[in-house]
């Protein structure tokens, strides 16, 4: 089996190349790709650099390069959810590009002609992942995550996107993940563990729980390969 975990950051995939220790590193489209054999999985990991673009590319470079079966992504969030604090994990269901708009032509946000508003996460994986959690006595929420390029943090922006897709927490590059992933038939789970709750003070709390959040992160996708395994 074939799989992809993806970041956006290096700091987001650090926690795993630290675990895996040996590993070969392929270049190419001016990133790097860092190959290595656990079990009986092929894994490639990755970190795309910010933003949608480049999470669309690097996401279809591991499923066309590198023949990724599964895709997992590793990362960090700001929280819209109250009920979501720092650290806390979670999985996405579905995900939505919140930046995206063509109302002007009466579409709703989010939406452009011959595409849909939202993408849903593999149902098996977020079964695989809400059994780790319960074995591992971990909280795993779940819920809509919206994408877009912009680090939010502001209170009226994140009420907007709350309102307007529902949705539970904001990064910049899972949507993108998604849409790759479904084009090209390709199993994915997206997790993201809570950095900021982007408001006025995110800045300076993303600076401060990037890596301890990564790192929950990251050590949840470890257990998820684990088990897809089995
Ligand atoms: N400090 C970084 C920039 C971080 S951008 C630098 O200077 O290079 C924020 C990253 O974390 C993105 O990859 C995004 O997916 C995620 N993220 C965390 N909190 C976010 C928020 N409040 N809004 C948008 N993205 C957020």
């Amino acid at each position: 089996m074939k799989i992809a975990v993806m970041g956006a950051m290096i700091e987001e995939i650090t926690p795993l190349l630290d675990k895996f220790k040996e590993y070969k590193v392929v270049e190419f489209a001016q990133n790097q790709f860092y190959t290595l054999k656990y079990k009986n999985i092929d894994v490639t990991i990755a970190y795309s650099k910010i933003g949608k673009v480049n999470a669309a590319l690097t996401a279809s470079i591991l499923i066309n390069r590198f023949g990724a079966e599964k895709l997992l992504f590793s990362g960090v969030a700001g929280a819209i959810d109250k009920n979501l604090h720092i650290g806390d994990l979670i999985a996405a269901e579905g995900l939505v590009q919140h930046d995206l708009d063509i109302t002007v032509f009466g579409h709703p946000y989010g939406f452009v002609p011959e595409s849909k508003i939202l993408i849903k996460a593999d149902e098996k994986l977020l079964k695989i992942a809400r059994e780790i959690a319960k074995t591992l006595n971990l909280t795993l929420k779940s819920g809509i995550i919206a994408t877009g390029d912009q680090f939010i943090c502001n209170g009226l922006k994140k009420e907007w996107i709350r309102k307007t897709f529902n949705a539970n927490a904001i990064e910049m590059e899972g949507a993108s993940v998604a849409f790759v992933c479904e084009a090209l038939g390709v199993p994915f789970f997206i997790l993201r563990a809570i950095s900021d709750a982007a408001d006025a003070k995110a800045g300076f709390d993303f600076d401060e729980f990037l890596q301890s959040s990564s790192k929950i992160s990251a050590d949840f996708i470890l257990s998820m390969l684990d088990k897809i395994e089995e």
